[in-house]
């Protein structure tokens, strides 16, 4: 361990060949002493006032900090948040001169100058602000661009957990990206990657970019219905992603707009990495060529004693469960059929028999169709 009179001559010999600033100084020496103001210990170490002098490694970029403090200030201004994160870029020319001194002096663990900077940028933030900085999973993290004199601001991504019910025919779930941006986010669409707000999709984000802030809402959804499907009872599961977001907390009640309702919202930690497995119960109508009698329609019972095998075009396969089947002639051509069905089960080609075996044609005979079906009910395993 050194003590301060036996590093007094180290750093008179550094003085001698290169001005340094007392924050640059102070730093070469503040560890191996225990000390943690560099500020104060180089300007005891210098004991003269600084001159106009130029510092060789930081050029005075130390006594320039508050205006840096200053950028992430007004860069935050809309944005609510506890914790903080802080990322400096500086002129490699700097990170130079404070390697070689530190390699000609043999000067070992001490800060870089870009350590000693973010420090500093800390101090001069949290002193504003009483923001507490987080190195590891902060709200916001602010990238501060010594070089050109800019700071740019990254809030953490928030989820949402919650489930819609539609109500009315004629919406569907997506909505189309943006035709400028194809959804990356544009200044047209203000960075959301959608334009419009007139789907399940549109609506959930416009509410929660309301809530939020944010830019880009992304969606996992439990399933999808046709654009002319209810969805009922409970409603369909959905996770949402919200990015960049500029308030984090918020009172999430049940909500009602016009086609789509939204409940049990839960901001989450985050949603599910692999794809949830789900059971729908469906409300199907299906018209026929032929005329059908229930006696007939008995035959549909068998879907529940066999997997029902779906045939993609890439020529993959896979198999879906049919719990249940309930059923219901209406008239001479049209019945309803109600099955509790594996989530992902492709309801209009199991009714018109393209590439799903059995399917409802097949069983029955005669060329079969559907122009709705409703989702009941959808249940997470
Ligand atoms: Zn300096
Ligand atoms: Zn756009």
């Amino acid at each position: 361990m050194s003590n301060y009179s036996q590093v007094i001559p180290i750093a008179n010999k550094i003085l001698k060949n290169y001005f340094l600033c007392d924050q640059c100084l102070g730093r070469l020496f503040s560890k191996q002493l225990h000390l943690s103001s560099n500020k104060l210990l180089g300007k005891k170490l210098k004991n003269i006032p600084d001159s106009k002098n130029k510092c060789y490694v930081c050029k005075n970029l130390f006594y320039n900090l508050d205006y840096f403090s200053k950028l992430m200030l007004s860069s935050s201004s809309n944005y609510v948040f506890k914790t903080y994160g802080v990322g400096v870029i500086i002129k490699p020319s700097i990170v130079d001169r404070d390697d070689f001194l530190r390699s000609k002096y043999k000067l070992k663990g001490i800060d870089s100058i870009k350590t000693d900077i973010t420090k500093e940028l800390i101090k001069l933030f949290s002193k504003k602000t009483h923001k507490e900085v987080d190195s590891i999973d902060p709200e916001i993290t602010f990238t501060v661009n010594l070089k050109d004199e800019s700071c740019e601001l990254r809030s953490k991504s928030l989820t949402v957990s919650g489930r819609y019910v539609k109500s009315k025919r004629g919406y569907p779930q997506k909505q189309k990206s943006c035709d400028n941006c194809s959804g990356k986010g544009c200044r047209i669409c203000n960075f959301h990657g959608i334009s419009k707000f007139e789907s399940v999709e549109g609506v959930i984000s416009k509410f929660l970019f309301k809530k939020f802030g944010g830019t880009i809402a992304k969606f996992t959804w439990i399933g999808g219905e046709d654009k002319f499907s209810l969805v009922l009872g409970t409603g369909r599961p959905f996770f949402v992603k919200v990015k960049n977001p500029s308030k984090r907390k918020s009172v999430l009640l049940d909500e009602k707009f016009d086609f789509v309702s939204v409940h049990h919202l839960k901001l989450i930690h985050e949603s599910p990495k692999k794809p949830l497995n789900f059971n729908s119960t469906v409300e199907i109508q299906i018209s026929t060529v032929s005329q059908i009698d229930s006696k007939n329609l008995k035959i549909l019972k068998t879907l529940t004693t066999t997997p029902i095998i779906i045939y993609e075009k890439s020529g993959k396969c896979y198999e879906k469960k049919i719990f249940d089947i309930k059923y219901r002639k209406k008239s001479k051509n049209l019945f309803t059929m109600i099955i509790n069905v594996e989530g992902g089960f492709p309801i209009k080609r199991f009714v018109l028999g393209d590439g799903v075996l059995p399917n409802v044609s097949d069983l029955l005979n005669t060329p079969c169709s559907t122009h709705e079906f409703d989702f009941l009910d959808i249940r997470v395993e």
